[in-house]
């Protein structure tokens, strides 16, 4: 049985997500974290259920779901993974930080493994696949816990609305091409965790969001 915590942290109020199972094992998923005192809320519970996390995932780097990466490698050694579409096509988060007018405090800690569309994540009994859902970016990724039934998905589907396509590698009918295929397409009962906002899951999207 996987728990889901969320967080709410930055300018951006994006929510960052730890999942851990019964083992005590965890992944780190948009580890947003910002302030101090943001940092330290995502620590003290990480410690109050001594978790181990085995891995810092990334839907995909726009920046406010990476600046806590930083934190993650000093406090746990962690290196994020992504999709190497983001890699590529993305400025440094150093550089997205300075067109958003943020230059304090920002650094960029390398991606140390890609992740690709399909690849199976593992920690204690758990498992996520990766579903690559292009169009927010070209690598954004959502995590699937068929189990479970939930996916972490980041900027490509909101409660109510989808993720913006105005930036680096955005396309509209892309993503929307893309939620059609690899979330619509999940169990109706599947809940959907994105990376702004509340949960929702695939039959109230596939019934009320506007852009779908
Ligand atoms: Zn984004
Ligand atoms: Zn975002």
């Amino acid at each position: 049985m996987i728990t889901v915590k969320s967080f709410e942290f930055n300018y951006f109020s994006v929510n960052t997500y730890v999942l851990h199972d019964e083992t005590g094992e965890a992944v780190l998923i948009d580890c947003g974290c910002f302030r101090e005192e943001e940092e330290r809320g995502l620590n003290n519970y990480i410690i109050a259920n001594k978790l181990t996390l085995k891995h810092l995932l990334c839907t995909h780097l726009h920046l406010d779901h990476v600046f806590g990466n930083e934190f993650a490698n000093r406090a746990y050694g962690l290196k994020p993974q992504a999709h190497k579409a983001d890699a590529d096509a993305l400025p440094s988060v150093r550089e997205q930080a300075r067109l958003f007018g943020l230059q304090d405090r920002i650094q960029s800690i390398p991606v140390e493994k890609y992740i690709v569309g399909n690849e199976t994540i593992k920690f204690g009994n758990s498992e996520l696949t990766a579903l690559l859902v292009p169009g927010h970016s070209p690598g954004s990724l959502a995590f699937y816990n068929k189990k479970n039934g939930f996916a972490v998905t980041g900027d490509v589907i909101f409660n109510g609305s989808i993720g913006r396509t105005d930036l680096w590698g955005g396309n509209q009918e892309v993503l929307i091409a893309a939620i059609k295929d690899k979330i619509l397409s999940l169990p109706d009962e599947t809940i959907l965790y994105p990376g702004h906002g509340p949960e929702t899951n695939v039959i109230s999207e596939s019934m009320n969001n506007p852009f779908l």
